[in-house]
């Protein structure tokens, strides 16, 4: 299955048939579970070739940032930790947020859908949920003019709406899928959230063989919990993005088994869908790497090594359902290196034949 929708470019950093992808490291777990992907890939003997860049809330120095931004531009590609954001401090930006809008990874695509062998409230969840990902509430424009009086924008342009929605609508197209709904708040934000439902409007009438329909975000967030198998594709601006991904992640296993991606028109990073640092698990071996694995097979997706993509996402299902290897996230009570040697014990005897 090909979780992607743009494909890579031709021009990638590639060399006899081999890409060579950005490692960003990131904070908490990110540097742990990318060096289990990078282990993975050895076993599967995906054609990728990793360049590793230091970047996590330490890296405060604009070098890194533009040794991260250079590297990414040059592959295309990159797979991702989460970089923590210190919210006590106003002056810390988020490099998460500069590094998207930097490189207009405009698309956040995170497909919650029900895992084999997860036991989960609710069954049978399948929604592709679609983010702007570089405007809305995340413009970074906060002021406090007077003391006592902060004033905080949220930019909804039109080029930007009707692109994501476009995205979104091809993501249906190409996956086969029938229903787009748009999430917004336009009885309250007239203008902006208003704005934004009219480009999805638009774009609606050119693909007469896709269902729209609209759902404000609170209705939303209450049938996401209640009745999540309504719901197909969803597109939505950045805020509620964010929050109704959360949520629906939840619903098939939570922030450790979800991968996401950030798709733009020259580049793509690909990271855990709920970019959580999982500071607390840092060190313990305990954190799920599935979310991560499932990225890093999205990744070689987009790269269209779609054989290795489908070898280790078929391992990760297998360890998941036949051999119920779940860390305590899942209820389990495997460590993170069990999980990863299980997920290699499987794919092993595959790779075998390929290279004989
Ligand atoms: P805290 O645990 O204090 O909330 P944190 O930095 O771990 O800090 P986040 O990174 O925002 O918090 O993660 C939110 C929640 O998701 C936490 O409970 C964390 O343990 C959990 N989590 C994040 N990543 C993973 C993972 N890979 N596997 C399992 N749980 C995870």
């Amino acid at each position: 299955k090909n979780y992607s929708h743009f494909k890579a470019k031709e021009n990638l950093s590639k060399y006899g048939g081999r890409n060579t992808v950005t490692l960003l490291t990131g904070d908490g777990v990110g540097p742990e579970l990318l060096s289990h992907v990078q282990e993975v890939f050895r076993y599967a003997g995906a054609p990728i070739d990793f360049e590793t860049v230091e970047i996590n809330a330490n890296t405060t120095d604009p070098e890194y940032m533009e040794e991260a931004l250079l590297s990414v531009e040059r592959n295309g590609v990159a797979l991702k930790g989460n970089i923590e954001t210190k919210y006590d401090d106003p002056s810390f930006k988020s490099m998460n947020v500069a590094l998207r809008t930097e490189l207009n990874l405009f698309a956040s695509v995170v497909w919650c859908k029900s895992l084999p062998g997860v036991n989960t409230r609710h069954q049978n969840v399948d929604i592709i949920m679609i983010r702007e990902n570089t405007e809305g509430e995340y413009s970074n424009l906060e002021h406090e003019n007077v003391k006592g009086v902060v004033e905080s924008l949220k930019i909804i342009t039109a080029q930007k709406s009707t692109k994501i929605a476009k995205y979104a609508f091809d993501f249906a197209v190409k996956h086969g899928r029938k229903k787009v709904t748009a999430i917004h708040k336009a009885n309250i934000m007239k203008l902006g959230d208003g704005l934004f439902l009219e480009c999805c409007r638009q774009v609606a009438c050119q693909y007469p063989d896709i269902q729209f329909t609209d759902m404000i975000i609170d209705n939303a967030s209450m049938q996401m919990v209640s009745r999540p198998q309504q719901f197909d594709v969803l597109v939505m601006p950045n805020l509620y993005g964010n929050i109704l991904m959360n949520v629906a992640a939840g619903l098939v296993g939570g922030p450790g088994v979800v991968p996401g991606m950030n798709i733009g028109e020259d580049y793509a990073v690909f990271e855990m869908g709920l970019r959580n640092s999982g500071k607390s698990l840092k060190g313990k071996n305990v954190a799920n790497p599935v979310g991560m694995l499932l990225a890093s097979c999205d990744l070689l997706d987009y790269l269209e090594h779609h054989r290795h993509a489908t070898l280790i996402r078929e391992s990760v299902m297998t360890v998941l359902s036949d051999k119920q290897v779940h860390t305590p996230d899942l209820g389990g009570l495997s460590t993170t290196l069990e999980v990863i040697q299980a997920v290699i014990d499987d794919i092993k005897p595959k790779t075998k034949s390929w290279y004989v």
